[in-house]
């Protein structure tokens, strides 16, 4: 797993405030981006495309991420597939803050002059994502008698149903049948 495509080096940014250097590129996504149901899965293209900007106490990092998001329906569990169009904006740090909250979120840092955006695209991935992806609004999912897709057979799943105290009033009836 080689996560270095999503390193930025910031050397050439001086640490002037105003310079800016732009950021762009496409590459195979090294480790599964998202939840359960669906994510960003490994080698999938992933491209990103925006600009670093020095400011006094880091440097701004804002860019676009695109890629496809795969999984499945949670409904019918068919495949599907999601673009994935996030606009990311990420402060990195020289320093720690030292004004920092005991509770605030530790901020992305800038480590041997180069910046990461794997972290904040990591959060706003998971964010986009949803919770529970379907295949079309209206999927009628599975049919929860025989678990066969009910698009596939809409008219087809009218299953005779007993109601469970009808069930064992047939049961005795049953059975005074053959008592008799
Ligand atoms: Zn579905
Ligand atoms: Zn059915």
């Amino acid at each position: 797993m080689n996560t270095s495509d999503f390193l930025i080096s910031v050397h050439d940014l001086k640490r002037q405030p105003g310079e800016m250097l732009a950021v762009e590129r496409s590459f195979p996504n090294p480790e599964r981006i998202g939840i359960d149901v669906i994510a960003i899965e490994p080698q999938t293209p992933l491209s990103i495309k925006g600009k670093v900007e020095s400011v006094s106490t880091g440097v701004l990092a804002s860019f676009t991420l695109r890629s496809e998001a795969t999984g499945e329906c949670v409904r019918c569990l068919d495949p599907i597939s999601l673009p994935i169009l996030a606009t990311i904006q990420e402060l990195y740090f020289y320093a720690l803050p030292p004004d920092l909250d005991e509770d605030e979120e530790l901020p992305q840092l800038i480590t041997e002059e180069r910046i990461d955006l794997l972290p904040p695209i990591r959060d706003a991935v998971i964010l986009d994502l949803p919770l529970a992806p379907h295949c079309t609004e209206e999927c009628p999912g599975l049919c929860p008698d025989c678990g066969e897709k009910v698009a596939e057979n809409p008219s087809g799943h009218d299953h005779q149903r007993i109601d469970p105290r009808w069930a064992q009033l047939r049961n005795i009836a049953g059975i005074e049948e053959a008592g008799q």
